[in-house]
């Protein structure tokens, strides 16, 4: 891999991005039958990992090393520079709820850095990655590049990450999962990308109407199964009853039922364990206040849209991520207010303001913290190009093509001497 210039492996990404577009419709439905995603979301996923496999083949391009200055006074004779080399092998460990796009985040950049990559999927969902890894194989890239490894990760994920010849451990999932592979990884670089607790701000400086429908998409998208789902809204009170009222009429148009057919909106949850943990922290967090504005029922695997309001912030529902389809919608008087709730959990992967007040944007920019904030718009806002990656218990490192080659790469210095 390493002897492949960084032009034939852009091409050679390039490639495998075509034949994943040409094959996106038998990607897609793979995508529902293992992981129970709505056909609508899926062809989704499989348009977004074909552009994150192109822009992975622009990363490529974009691999450049600096020259250091060295000089001083007394001698003069040194040029330095650096330049990005591959860190071998790249160990990419994924979750089940974006299993095609969220593999593409990690083989693209390791490829384009000029690394081999081992791949191993969540167990719930593993055959969109070997079929991919087939799409890698037949677009050029020798098959040595990249191994598919199936398997429990409890027993062979800490394997994995433990050998000293895998350089590098890119991990998307849980918290505690990310902490366990932390310690078995040892010394070698890491990228954690792990859950969240996502948050809005609806000021009173919006279109509320429109606020609530952005609100409930991005809450309900993929059964609420998405790191920067909306899960806690902190609305100002003055307008706390219209957004809850406009988020319930959004909620109960919602299709749910079987996510092959074009129409419905919400498919299953991924397990049926995943759902039972979901309805006992509701029901936890009800028992110490607030009350259920509409949801808090399942249809078989499904968990019904759910909106709960004035749930206090210790309650499950606020500090555990939920990944379910479930918003809380909690009143502010004040900004200032509000941005303690946003930043009183663990986590810190993404923040949503809706505002049209420059000055109260600033101050949420400014205060809150979160790897992204967007203004806007809601916390689930992302482009694959972006740097993503949060804070706190949300994670270390950046993904995006771009960033992800820079942390798949080593800085190797160069220091040329004129003379002895
Ligand atoms: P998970 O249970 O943590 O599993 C993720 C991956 O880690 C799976 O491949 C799993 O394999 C493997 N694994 C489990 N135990 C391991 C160990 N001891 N050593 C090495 N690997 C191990 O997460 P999930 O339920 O699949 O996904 C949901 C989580 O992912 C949520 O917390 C969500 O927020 C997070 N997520 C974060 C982002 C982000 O970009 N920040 C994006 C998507 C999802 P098995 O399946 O075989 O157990």
């Amino acid at each position: 891999m390493k002897k492949l210039s960084w032009k034939k492996r852009g091409e050679m990404l390039n490639k495998a991005a075509e034949n994943l577009q040409q094959r996106k419709m038998e990607f897609a439905e793979l995508l529902v039958k293992e992981a129970g995603k709505t056909i609508t979301d899926a062809v989704k996923e499989t348009e977004r990992a074909v552009n994150t496999l192109k822009e992975s083949a622009i990363a490529a391009a974009g691999i450049q090393g600096c020259t250091v200055p060295l000089e001083n006074s007394e001698d003069m004779g040194r040029l330095g520079y650096y330049q990005r080399v591959p860190v071998g092998i790249v160990l990419a460990i994924t979750p089940f709820n974006f299993p095609l796009n969220l593999a593409c985040h990690k083989i693209g950049p390791a490829l384009a850095a000029g690394n081999a990559v081992i791949l191993k999927p969540a167990s719930k969902t593993p055959l969109s990655s070997i079929l991919l890894g087939q799409i890698v194989i037949q677009a050029g890239f020798p098959p040595e590049a990249i191994s598919v490894v199936c398997g429990d990760g409890g027993e062979i994920g800490n394997l994995l990450a433990a050998d000293p010849r895998v350089r590098k451990v890119s991990f998307t999932g849980s918290y505690e999962t990310g902490k366990n592979i932390c310690m078995a990884a040892g010394v070698k670089k890491i990228t954690m990308e792990l859950g969240s607790t996502g948050a809005v701000i609806v000021t009173p400086h919006t279109d509320i109407k429109k606020a609530a429908a952005k609100i409930c998409k991005a809450g309900f998208a993929n059964g609420g199964q998405v790191c920067i789902s909306v899960q806690r809204v902190y609305v100002h009170t003055s307008i706390q009853e219209e957004l809850i009222t406009e988020m319930k009429k959004c909620a109960e148009q919602i299709n749910s039922g079987n996510p092959m057919l074009p129409e419905t909106e919400l498919g299953p949850m991924i397990t049926k364990k995943a759902l039972k943990k979901a309805m006992e922290r509701i029901e936890q967090s009800l028992q110490t206040g607030g009350s259920c504005v509409i949801g808090n029922q399942n249809d078989g695997n499904i968990l019904l849209p759910t909106i709960l309001r004035d749930v206090p912030e210790s309650a499950p529902v606020i500090q555990e991520e939920m990944f379910a389809p479930v918003i809380t919608v909690n009143g502010y008087n004040t900004l200032s207010e509000a941005i303690s709730c946003v930043n009183g959990t663990n986590f810190g992967l993404q923040a949503g303001v809706f505002t049209d007040r420059l000055e109260e944007a600033m101050v949420c920019i400014d205060n809150i913290e979160c790897g992204s904030v967007i203004i806007n718009d809601t916390c689930n806002f992302r482009e694959d190009q972006m740097p993503y990656g949060g804070v706190k218990c949300s994670g270390i490192g950046k993904e995006g093509p771009k960033y992800a080659v820079e942390e798949m790469t080593e800085i190797k210095m160069i220091i040329l001497n004129r003379k002895v």
